[in-house]
């Protein structure tokens, strides 16, 4: 029996919980007081809104009361706790765990409180404050795990006991394909699934959730063969749902002290592992590690010769041909880095460090400037010849770029039309008036924009018709063996189909041999680039090939654009039924007028248009809109009527497809787009493309 009696305690108590009372009126914590002897927690504010606690209609709860709501993988640890309280051990508590609220979600709490002890030292309460948005900032408002600012601080503290620790980042692969073939919401499943799973997996861990699709953890004792055990149970588990790949590094010794430092070689190596084709697990290696010092050195050469005007930068070109002529078009300007102790570097690998460093906004001015140089020395003998440069999303956010660009195209003395800069796919939906401002600027001084690397994002073709460019470059990726690839073929072809409509340009790069050319002739680009015509040439390889007239070179290639002709002359008799592709390739073109009070439709059909329909007799503009109309299966008719209705109300280009009764193929599948132009004699006007797709397969050459 301690030497204050009960009743005096009690006395002390209700003083404690009048101060709690008044104090709790300032403050959105929740004050506390646990009676240990009794077991009652007293909490003050509106605590049993969000969360399930005082429902028994007492004012306290009980410590198992409390327990039923805090998140079951945190039990332990704060029953440790407050064990260690309740036996004198400890007189602090301070702890953040999880309560669970009454719609289900995990809450981050920070709890702290201090044990009074009466005159045994035995504790006899523990007085305190529940702050469930202290830690708001800390964590992850999906899955209510700890954010990667609470990592890094948590590494910095744990960095201090110079332990050999592992940092493992965990990534779910494709993640935006999932999100748009199945919905964001879909894919917030997935990451509560694996957030749960990691949790599962290493009880005893704090996982972090610390980038939308990344998960991160620093365990303080865990095996290589544990690791590889724990992901590839994670691989099952999530095996019908998504992939994972992992990034992984070990702290030894003293390699890393700062925590950030760490957690970019964990990125690197999961970077890496995405690389390797995703779905795996890499560590971070010490080749890995000689290749981010090369990367230092590298900037620190770099960064001196930015200081001498670029020196040691310099800039190769690589043909743009017309398709069919196989004529000059273009050049794009490709930078290179001479390096004093490397030799020479590709883009690949400086690009990226140049962006990190923002230090491709000095490097891009100096390779627009010398690349007009070079324009306007080859505008002499090619009047017509213009160039294309490379921007960077991180040169198109400079400050006033729009202005800038047009400066330097000014200081060069060259018009607007000799100048193509390409951007990459990458623009996101929310900055296209950004960037459709500067590209206005740019549109109006005569320079014309192209978005490269094109077919990536293949999902985004709707917001390319928001986006005011004039060109786009189909991404090699999408090129290559394109006479093999159905999907490949498929996707260029409705990418091709697309830019006519909307009259885009079109450049496919990296055409590499005689196949693909042949196979994307079919299709009808405007533009080629690629090994096939010429690797990127230093700019007096260049000139002789494709300036110099009088050059040896200059003939030569005039003799390989021979025999190209020959070559594909000859796939076509060997491969092709020439038929077969007029018939699956052609685009039709056709306008259709019409008097909407008076019910009155007219076709009119180009040539094209007539083959593809197999019309054989002349028809008058009204009969040849009814045999178009009456040959569509007739449950499709008021599906297209639909659409032809669409397209006379909006102004966006409308695509539609269905089936027609082809006179000479029976049933075959037609896709249409078009839109409404200008009104003539009077009717509504509607113009666009129509084409039979079916499946290539068909029309491709055979492999021998
Ligand atoms: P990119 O703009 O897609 O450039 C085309 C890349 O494909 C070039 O690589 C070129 O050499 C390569 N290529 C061309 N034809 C073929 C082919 O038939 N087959 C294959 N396999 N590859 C082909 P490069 O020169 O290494 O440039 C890589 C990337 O670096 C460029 O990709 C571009 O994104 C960037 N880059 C290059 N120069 C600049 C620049 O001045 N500024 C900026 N911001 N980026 C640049
Ligand atoms: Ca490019
Ligand atoms: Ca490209």
């Amino acid at each position: 029996m301690g030497f204050i009696r009960r009743d005096e305690k009690e006395q002390q108590i209700k003083n404690y919980l009048h101060v709690l009372e008044i104090l709790s009126q300032s403050t959105d914590d929740y004050l506390s007081l646990w009676d240990v002897e009794k077991d009652e927690h007293w909490y003050f504010g509106a605590v049993d809104r969000e969360y399930a606690l005082r429902d028994q209609g007492r004012p306290t709860v009980t410590s198992a009361e409390v327990e039923a709501i805090v998140y079951p993988a945190d039990l332990n640890l704060l029953r440790e706790d407050l064990t260690a309280i309740a036996t004198g051990e400890k007189k602090e508590h301070n702890l953040n765990y999880r309560w669970v609220n009454r719609n289900g979600e995990a809450v981050w709490i920070n709890c702290r409180g201090e044990a009074i002890y009466d005159e045994n030292g035995t504790p006899y309460l523990m007085i305190g404050r529940v702050s469930d948005t202290l830690l708001r900032y800390l964590y992850h408002p999906l899955t209510r795990l700890f954010n990667k600012t609470k990592l890094i601080s948590d590494m910095r503290e744990e960095m201090k006991s110079n332990d050999d620790r592992y940092l493992i980042l965990f990534d779910i692969d494709d993640m935006s394909d999932i999100n748009l073939k199945f919905g964001r919401a879909y894919g917030d499943e997935i990451l509560k699934t694996l957030a749960h799973l990691l949790e599962e997996a290493m009880p005893s861990q704090t996982i972090y959730h610390v980038e939308r699709n990344s998960f991160a953890v620093y365990p303080d004792h865990i095996t290589e063969d544990e690791l590889s055990e724990i992901y590839q149970t994670l691989q099952k588990k999530l095996e019908t749902k998504c992939t994972i790949s992992a990034g992984v590094v070990l702290n030894h010794g003293e390699l890393f002290k700062e925590p950030g430092d760490l957690y970019e070689c964990a990125e690197y190596a999961l970077k890496k592992a995405k690389s390797y084709g995703k779905n795996t697990m890499l560590f971070f290696s010490e080749k890995d590690m000689a290749q981010k010092i090369a990367a230092m050195h590298l900037l620190v050469e770099i960064q001196d010769s930015i200081r001498h005007d670029c020196e040691g930068f310099y800039l190769c070109f690589q043909p743009q041909v017309k398709s069919g002529s196989y004529k000059l078009y273009a050049a794009e300007a490709l930078l290179r880095y001479q390096s004093k102790k490397r030799g020479r570097i590709f883009p690949d690998e400086f690009i990226p460090i140049l962006e990190d460093f923002k230090l491709i906004i000095p490097v891009g001015k100096w390779v627009l400037r010398t690349a007009l140089e070079q324009c306007k020395k080859w505008r002499e003998t090619c009047p017509e010849f213009r160039i294309s440069v490379n921007f960077s999303t991180v040169q198109l956010q400079e400050k006033d770029v729009g202005n800038k660009v047009l400066e330097i195209l000014d200081q060069a003395g060259l018009p607007g039309s000799a100048l193509t800069i390409e951007i990459t796919e990458s623009v996101k939906l929310q900055e296209i008036q950004y960037y459709n401002s500067i590209f206005k600027l740019w549109r109006d001084a005569g320079i014309e924009i192209s978005i490269d690397d094109f077919g990536t994002g293949y999902a985004n073709m709707s917001y390319l018709k928001e986006l005011a460019v004039d060109e786009i470059k189909i991404d090699r990726y999408f090129v290559k063996d394109i006479q093999k690839a159905t999907y490949n073929y498929k996707l260029v072809n409705n990418i091709i189909d697309f830019a006519k409509t909307n009259e885009l340009r079109i450049c496919c790069e990296g055409v590499e041999d005689v196949n693909e050319l042949a196979v994307l002739e079919g299709l009808s680009p405007n533009l080629l680039q690629g090994y096939l015509f010429d690797k990127p040439c230093e700019p007096e390889e260049f000139e002789r090939y494709y300036i110099d007239t009088d050059s040896s070179e200059y003939r030569k290639r005039a003799d390989f654009v021979k025999e190209l002709y020959q070559m594909k002359e000859k796939m076509h008799v060997i491969h092709f039924e020439p038929k077969d592709i007029l018939r699956n390739t052609n685009m039709g073109l056709w306008i259709i007028r019409v008097k909407p009070d008076e019910d009155y439709y007219e076709m009119h059909a180009d040539e094209t248009m007539e083959q593809v329909m197999a019309v054989k007799q002349k028809y008058t503009p009204q009969e040849c809109f009814e045999f178009w109309h009456s040959r569509i299966k007739p449950e499709y008719i008021e599906y297209v009527n639909r659409n032809v209705k669409h397209m006379m109300e909006s102004d966006k280009v409308i695509q539609l497809q269905y089936p027609w009764m082809h006179p000479e193929l029976g049933e075959v599948t037609v896709r249409c787009s078009g839109k409404r132009v200008e009104d003539s004699d009077g009717m509504i006007t509607l113009e666009g493309y129509h084409r039979i797709i079916t499946t290539i397969e068909e029309i491709l050459p055979v492999e021998e």
